[in-house]
């Protein structure tokens, strides 16, 4: 239905272009209050509502390539991408470290208890780096599917578009607006 064609490249940039274009989306949840450009709270969206295309998202729509994830030889999910791979665990655990912060464990997690109890001005600016960190995932993801790059390592995407920075100024009592289009 969604006219893939057999190298996939190509047809899955239409695919997620499409589903993007025809997803009526609610302006009523926390995601979109944060301060950050509109493209990255479309993408946090379709990450919480599991339909960001990872490879096993793209195989329920007759896609036939490889399920391998980008970064190692499990099978590629939303859960393994953002969480569970190595490559995740690792940005996340530099998070855990510089800001004593448990990582959260999932997409539904991220927004909904990670931070229970936490005050609500904070929550939002912890909720903008963990964005980040989701989107610059993402970022490096796109940039193996679709240019062919090689795996960056992971001080690479730690560093990607200012990410320790827009972290550092998101936790960080004091800091100014992580709302910078220019650095994502
Ligand atoms: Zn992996």
């Amino acid at each position: 239905m969604w006219g893939l064609h057999q190298n996939g490249l190509f047809s899955v940039k239409s695919m997620y272009r499409a589903i993007l274009g025809v997803e009526a989306i609610p302006y009523n949840t926390l995601i979109w209050k944060l301060k950050l450009p509109l493209k990255i709270k479309v993408f946090l969206w379709y990450l919480y509502k599991r339909v960001v295309l990872t490879k096993d998202n793209l195989a329920r729509r007759q896609w036939q390539e490889d399920r391998k994830c980008c970064f190692c030889s499990s099978d590629e999910s939303i859960q393994h991408l953002f969480f569970n791979c190595h490559f995740a665990r690792f940005v996340w655990r530099t998070v855990h470290i510089s800001f004593n912060l448990i990582p959260p464990t999932s997409v539904h997690n991220l927004f909904t208890s990670w931070l229970h109890g936490i005050n609500k001005k904070l929550k939002s600016k912890i909720l903008v780096g963990a964005s980040a960190i989701c989107w610059a995932i993402w970022l490096t993801w796109s940039d193996i599917i679709f240019d062919k790059a090689a795996a960056p390592s992971y001080l690479q995407v730690i560093f990607r578009g200012g990410l320790l920075d827009q972290v550092l100024v998101s936790i960080t009592e004091g800091g100014g607006s992580p709302n910078d289009e220019d650095r994502m």
